[in-house]
């Protein structure tokens, strides 16, 4: 039995009087991704609890607009282990998932706390805090699966909008009822802009500002919507992922792309009297103002241009400046044993949405199995008494790490990248030591080194973004904490280079963590 599931004795639905608790694993966020990690966790044994600030399981869906049908066939709604109840090639209504998601929690008998916020999680030697209110949970392995489109993206100068005027966003519109009289001007033209805007057009004069992001040319539930989805649903979720070249090329591209319109199209949005608009850029006498020029008098503006996650609770250095956390499949290299899942293209471009966020739920909680501490310190005691592999190496039954090596071309760019901040510490901190890279034969690990946590973050930021698909990304702050971590990876460096200047002046570049490859 594992340490944790004798550290909490009752249901991990009820939060004990004590106000700390040990888990294996808290996954903070009982939506969709939550509770896919759970069921897979669930299924290898592990003990750990979902913690979620709705009142109800599902209520991130039932909270979105009342219209809203979902924009993927049902047949590629289902979450591991439960198809989802409707006919293969329907469109099921937005508390139709809500109520899946609860029978899903129900069925197999998920864990979920709900109506708990986590206010923080920080590190405390090699455990995390998990801190909710006054209680606080210590865990091995914390899974972040609060979601993508938390916070609505509204440029600043909507501050400066007559006061008057009705702003809202997806997260706050349900119907037409709710606007005023008057026109409307929804921001963004992608498929919840057009969807919106095409529903309160029915009641209100309507303006859909922003380019035009193309449409997907066939109907849904149409007969070319059933022959053609399959091979199109297979091509996104298994092609498209960061483990192939095409995936990982369009990846950045994707991220950054508005998809096109899949149910209102152009020609309807016309039909119904929506006047497209160019984009939205400011104000002008407390009124919207197009990049044309035009100022838009009217009585509500809805803004659709997109949402970002909220991960402000996190209190750990894994983000990069623009808040994104450096992860390759949800693994963050950087922290072992913090895990993202639900994000957008996160190991493939299905990765957010309810048929895709099982294959990476999957994966991840295969990671924290291989990964429990004993394990991890069985493995290092045979390293140290020189053991052959066993059989609970992480490394020996699946490879947790990504099983494709980087091609020499992009080896060069990532030693000279190694090299170049090197140079950048050792022109900082000239005689401190500086950064280390690892890649052992066979395993690609990739270690980074620097006693300046600020200086790490950036380089681990770089260096997860450039090929965090090809290795797992190590970041410590010493050599010891170093080998350490790869110690509890199970792996041993070798080929190990770090470069630090002495205090005499030379420049010393040398192997540091030895060990047998
Ligand atoms: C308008 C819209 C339409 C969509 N349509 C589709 C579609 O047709 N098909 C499809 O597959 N996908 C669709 N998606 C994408 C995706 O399926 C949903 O966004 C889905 O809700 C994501 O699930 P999740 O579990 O990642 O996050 P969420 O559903 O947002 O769940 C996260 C949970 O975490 C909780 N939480 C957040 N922060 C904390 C915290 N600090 N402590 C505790 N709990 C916390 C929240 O309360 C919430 O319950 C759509 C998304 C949107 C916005």
């Amino acid at each position: 039995m594992n340490r944790q599931a004798t550290d909490h004795k009752g249901d991990p639905r009820t939060a004990p009087a004590a106000a700390t608790e040990r888990f294996e694993t808290v996954i903070v966020g009982g939506g969709q991704a939550g509770l896919a990690i759970g069921y897979h966790l669930a299924k290898r044994g592990r003990r750990f609890v979902i913690l979620d600030a709705s009142q109800r399981t599902g209520d991130s869906w039932r909270q979105r607009w009342d219209s809203l049908h979902l924009f993927t066939p049902a047949r590629y709604d289902g979450l591991p282990g439960m198809p989802f109840p409707a006919p293969a090639f329907s469109y099921p209504t937005k508390d139709q998932v809500a109520d899946y998601l609860e029978a899903y929690a129900i069925r197999f008998d998920l864990p979920v706390r709900s109506g708990v916020r986590v206010d923080r999680v920080s590190r405390d030697g090699d455990r995390y805090v998990v801190a909710a209110g006054d209680s606080r949970i210590l865990a091995d392995h914390v899974v972040v699966a609060s979601g993508a489109h938390h916070k609505p993206r509204i440029p600043a100068f909507a501050a400066d909008l007559d006061p008057r005027i009705l702003q809202l966003d997806p997260n706050r519109y349900r119907d037409p009822s709710q606007l005023p009289a008057g026109g409307v001007l929804v921001v963004g033209a992608g498929n919840s802009g057009a969807e919106i805007a095409f529903e309160v057009s029915r009641t209100h004069p309507t303006w859909l500002s922003g380019p035009a992001t193309g449409h997907i040319p066939i109907r849904t539930g149409s007969k070319w919507d059933r022959l053609l989805t399959p091979p199109f649903w297979w091509f996104v979720s298994r092609v498209l992922t960061v483990q192939t070249p095409i995936g990982r090329k369009a990846r950045p591209k994707a991220l950054t792309t508005t998809s096109p319109l899949e149910r209102v199209r152009p020609k309807e949005l016309a039909a119904a009297g929506v006047e497209r608009v160019p984009r939205t850029v400011g104000v002008r006498d407390g009124s919207p103002m197009l990049e044309n020029g035009r100022v838009m008098d009217v009585a509500t503006v809805l803004w659709c241009t997109g949402f970002r996650p909220d991960f402000t609770w996190i209190d750990l250095p894994v983000f990069d400046q623009d808040g994104t956390p450096a992860h390759h499949r949800g693994v963050v290299g950087s922290q072992p044993g913090l895990y993202f899942v639900g994000l957008w293209f996160l190991s493939a471009f299905t990765s957010s949405l309810l048929g895709g966020v099982g294959n990476d739920a999957g994966y991840i909680a295969e990671q924290i199995a291989s990964h429990q501490h004993d394990g991890q310190r069985r493995a290092a005691a045979r390293h140290q008494s020189g053991g052959s592999p066993g059989p609970d190496r992480p490394w020996n039954a699946k490879h947790p790490t990504p099983s494709r090596s980087p091609n020499s071309a992009n080896k060069t760019v990532l030693y000279r990248m190694i090299g170049a901040a090197v140079g950048r510490a050792q022109r900082a901190r000239p005689h401190g030591p500086a950064v280390m890279s690892g890649v052992r034969m066979g395993t690609p690990v990739l270690l980074l080194v620097d006693d300046d946590p600020a200086a790490l973050e950036a380089l681990a930021g770089d260096v997860g973004r450039r090929f965090g698909a090809d290795y797992q990304v190590l970041a410590e702050r010493s050599p010891v904490a170093a080998l350490a971590a790869l110690r509890r990876l199970g792996a041993v460096a070798g080929g190990c280079a770090a470069g630090r200047r002495a205090a005499d002046g030379r420049d010393e570049r040398r192997g540091v963590l030895g060990g047998r490859p």
